[in-house]
């Protein structure tokens, strides 16, 4: 393993959608085509105007295609809304935003299932259209539905949480009781196992992380496992999203050192932002870098750091 380049690792990157789909393409770009696999949520996943949307997977593949929007992390960029009008004249519902171009993709996925195939199989022909040569997954091919529970009492499933009421609702549990039910696809689950690094991207860790941790036996997979993981929390906030609101409101302050306790079981390498306070830990490796990435090169730079750093961890080890 002496004179290994970055571009031979392999990386498998456990990802849920804005914060994931941005590390991801740093990594799809650093490396040997072919020597990236992306897990991705599917907790998020519904099923709107009978078409079955995917959202994490499909910013994580707009954004390794090249086509996703740059100011909101979702859709395409150049989308028209010509439906979504039409939509709204006819009174239907508008408050999941449905691109034209979008639309085209839930159409396509939601008629490869209905002929048969299964999520990855689908995923994977809409990645060769996309001209996609990472691996991209989804975490299972089984239900999986993340539902948020909230103070009220009311049960809700996640795009009603965050896209119907814009995550207003206080949460009191976050309920994965279908994805603990559920197996980690075996391709995934491969491609964890020969992965030289496995990271966990800047995605939130109650629904964007913890229902791929929820399957079956991938804690005891990451063990084994070389295991970093870059924190979505910067000076106590997100950068987009409800995860720092979440924290608060399942009662642990919003911090990097959180995150961190969060993952210790299995965490080798903790990646904070530059701007934060520096943190130590007993068990974890802490270590500071740029991490919030606005521009393509800033996305790429984080996955060279975190590559480079890795390459000297392991050689210390
Ligand atoms: P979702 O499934 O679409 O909500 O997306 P994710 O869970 O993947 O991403 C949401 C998380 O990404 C939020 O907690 C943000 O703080 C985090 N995030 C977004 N952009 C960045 C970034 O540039 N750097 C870091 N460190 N975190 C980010």
């Amino acid at each position: 393993m002496t004179n290994i380049q970055i571009s031979d690792l392999k990386v498998a990157v456990l990802a849920g959608g804005v914060g994931g789909a941005k590390l991801v393409l740093g990594f799809d770009r650093i490396l040997e085509a072919g020597n990236l696999s992306v897990i991705v949520n599917t907790g998020d996943d519904f099923r709107h105007f009978g078409l079955q949307i995917c959202p994490d997977l499909d910013s994580v593949c707009y954004a390794l295609a090249g086509l996703a929007n740059k100011t909101y992390g979702w859709g395409q960029e150049n989308e028209s809304w010509q439906v979504a009008n039409a939509l709204a004249d006819l009174g239907a519902p508008t408050w999941f935003q449905l691109g034209d171009r979008d639309l085209a993709t839930h159409l396509e996925r939601t008629r490869l299932l209905e002929s048969g195939k299964s999520l990855q199989d689908a995923t994977q022909i809409l990645c060769n259209r996309f001209g996609i040569l990472s691996q991209v997954y989804p975490m299972t091919d089984e239900p999986a539905a993340t539902m948020i529970e909230t103070k009220q009492g009311s049960l809700l499933t996640f795009q009603d949480y965050l896209v119907r009421l814009s995550a207003e609702p206080e949460v009191a549990r976050v309920v994965l009781a279908e994805a603990e039910r559920a197996e980690l696809l075996p391709a995934s689950k491969k491609a964890i196992e020969e992965a030289d690094l496995v990271v966990l991207a800047p995605s939130n860790p109650w629904v964007s992380i913890d229902p791929i941790l929820t399957l079956k036996d991938i804690r005891k997979i990451l063990t084994s496992k070389t295991v970093y993981a870059v924190s979505p929390i910067i000076q106590g906030k997100a950068l987009k999203g409800p995860a720092a609101k979440m924290f608060a409101e399942l009662g642990i302050e919003p911090s990097s050192q959180a995150v961190l306790a969060h993952y210790r079981d299995f965490l080798d390498v903790f990646v904070y932002d530059l701007s934060d306070d520096q943190l130590s830990d007993q068990e974890v490796e802490t270590v500071q870098l740029q991490t919030i990435m606005k521009t393509d090169e800033d996305k790429i730079a984080l996955a060279e750091a975190i590559a480079n750093h890795f390459l000297k961890y392991r050689g210390r080890l």
